[in-house]
C-alpha cells in the first residue's frame, strides 16, 4: 500500500492512527499462521463451527451427478461471515485500551456485526450509513440501534468529507467510499481512544476470515471428500477469501488443484471489468492506496439490492491472485441471482441474502454444466448470509420491480 500524501509504500506507524498494533502487525505479518485468541474463540464458540450442508435436494431438483456442499455463515447473530473478523477486531482494540470504532456500512450488514462485536466487548460504535440504505434498509439501522450503536447518515454533517459532499450535491444518496471517507476522518480526528474499523478488502480482515475455509476443509475431510469446485460472492473479497484461500494454500503447497470462482455483480464489476491499478480505498482520498481491481474511487454503483457487493475497489490479496490466473472471476446479473435464491430457498428451506445468490447462481451453473457434460464434481460455495432483513427485494423481484 502507498501513503496517500507521499505516494511512498506505507509503514506500520503510517496506520496507528487508525488501527491497534497488533491488527496493524497481522496487516504486515509474513507468518503462516496466526493464532485466534481465547476471548475470541470463547464468542466464535456461540455458533461455529459453521455448518457443511450438503444440498441434496438442490442435487435430485437440479437432477445433477454433482455433490453440492454450502458453508452456511448466517448462524451468526448478525446473520452472516462478517463478526468472524468485527469479533477479533474489537477485541484487538479493546486490548488496546480504545473506546471507541467508527466504521461504514452499505447494506447493514457490517455495521450490525461490528455493533454486535463491540456490544460483546463494551466498545462505543459509530456506524456512518450510505443514506439511500439509511432509508431503505430500517430494520438494518434498528439492529444497529439494538446493539449500542449510533447510526448517522452518509453524507452526514458531522464530517468535512460530508459537508463537501452536500455542498456539490444536497441529494447525493451516499455510497460506500464515501461512507468510509466519513468514517476516516472521525477516527482520525476523535483522539488516540477512536479507532476504524474495516470490514472486508484488508489483509487482516481476508485472514480472520480464512475460518471458513479451514473449517470446510476438516468437514469435508468428515465426508471423505474434497471440492474440484469453491464458489463464493466478492463484494470487497473477504468472504470469497475466506473460503478460497486455505484450498488455494493447499493447491500452491502441492495438494489438490480446485477451480476458485469470485462472483460479483454486473453493476459493480470491479475484478471482471476494473483496472489493476493504485487507487484509494474511499472517495475523498484518505485511506492509503491499494493495488487492486478498481473502477475507480468515484465510481458510485447503480442503487441495485444486493448492498454489500456495492464497492469500486477488491481486496489485493484477491486482486493479485487473479493477476496470477489462480482464480476466476464472474459477473452476474441480479435477476438471475434472484432467481437462484428462490430455487435455493425451494430446496434447502434457507433464503439466501442477496449478496450470497451470487454465489448460488454460479453453484448450480456449475451443477448444470457437469451433468451436461456426465461428470461428477464435488462443488462448494460459500452461503454467507440469510435473507431475513431484505425480504423487500425478493418482494420487488415476485412483483417485476427488479432489472437488470
Ligand atoms: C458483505 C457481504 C458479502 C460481501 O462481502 P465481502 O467479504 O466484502 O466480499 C457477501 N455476502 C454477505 C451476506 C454480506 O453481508
Amino acid at each position: 500500500m502507498l501513503h496517500p500524501g507521499t505516494k511512498e509504500p506505507i509503514t506500520e506507524s503510517d496506520l496507528a492512527p487508525l488501527f491497534p498494533a497488533e491488527l496493524i502487525a497481522q496487516e504486515f505479518t509474513k507468518d503462516r499462521d496466526v493464532d485466534i485468541p481465547g476471548a475470541v474463540l470463547d464468542v466464535y464458540k456461540q455458533w461455529r463451527p459453521a455448518p457443511l450442508v450438503r444440498a441434496r435436494r438442490l442435487e435430485q431438483a437440479l437432477d445433477t451427478p454433482a455433490r453440492i456442499y454450502f458453508k452456511y455463515e448466517g448462524v451468526s447473530p448478525a446473520g452472516s461471515h462478517k463478526p468472524n473478523t468485527a469479533v477479533p477486531q474489537a477485541y484487538y482494540n479493546k486490548l488496546a485500551g480504545v473506546a471507541k470504532l467508527t466504521t461504514e456500512t452499505g447494506a447493514g450488514q457490517w455495521g450490525s456485526s461490528l455493533s454486535l462485536a463491540c456490544s460483546y466487548f463494551g466498545l462505543e460504535c459509530e456506524v456512518f450509513m450510505v443514506k439511500i440504505s439509511y432509508q431503505q434498509k430500517p430494520y438494518r439501522r434498528g439492529l444497529m440501534q439494538t446493539y449500542g450503536a449510533t447510526v448517522h447518515a452518509s453524507p452526514s454533517e458531522l464530517t468535512q468529507a460530508g459537508r463537501d459532499a452536500l455542498a456539490a450535491d444536497p441529494d447525493n444518496p451516499g455510497s460506500l467510499g464515501l461512507a468510509i471517507s466519513e468514517a476516516v476522518e472521525a477516527a482520525v480526528v476523535g483522539g488516540d481512544d477512536v479507532k476504524y474499523a474495516l470490514g472486508s478488502v484488508l489483509n487482516h480482515v481476508l485472514m480472520h476470515q480464512t475460518i471458513i475455509g479451514q473449517e470446510a476443509r476438516l468437514q469435508l475431510e468428515l465426508a471423505e471428500d474434497y471440492p474440484d469446485i469453491v464458489i463464493g460472492a466478492a463484494g470487497g473479497g473477504s468472504n470469497f477469501g475466506g473460503l478460497a484461500l486455505p484450498f488455494l494454500r493447499e493447491q500452491l503447497e502441492g495438494g489438490r488443484s480446485v477451480r476458485a470462482i469470485a462472483v460479483e455483480p454486473s453493476s459493480c464489476p470491479s475484478l471482471t471489468e476494473g483496472k489493476y491499478d493504485y487507487d484509494f480505498g474511499d472517495t475523498a482520498g484518505l485511506t492509503p492506496l491499494a493495488k487492486m481491481h478498481t473502477l475507480g474511487h468515484d465510481f458510485r454503483p447503480p442503487a441495485i439490492h444486493a448492498g454489500g457487493l456495492r464497492y469500486h475497489g477488491m481486496a489485493p490479496i484477491i486482486s493479485a491472485l487473479k493477476e496470477a490466473e489462480l482464480l476466476e472471476a464472474r459477473a452476474v446479473p441480479q435477476t438471475a441471482c434472484f432467481e437462484a435464491g428462490v430455487t435455493f430457498a425451494r430446496n434447502e428451506g434457507i433464503v439466501p441474502a442477496p449478496e450470497s445468490t451470487h454465489a448460488v447462481r454460479v453453484a448450480i451453473d456449475e451443477a448444470l454444466r457437469a451433468k451436461e457434460e456426465g461428470v461428477s464434481r464435488s462443488i462448494l460455495f460459500s452461503l454467507s448470509g440469510h435473507g431475513h432483513f431484505d425480504m423487500q427485494a425478493y418482494a420487488d423481484y415476485f412483483a417485476g420491480d427488479l432489472t437488470d
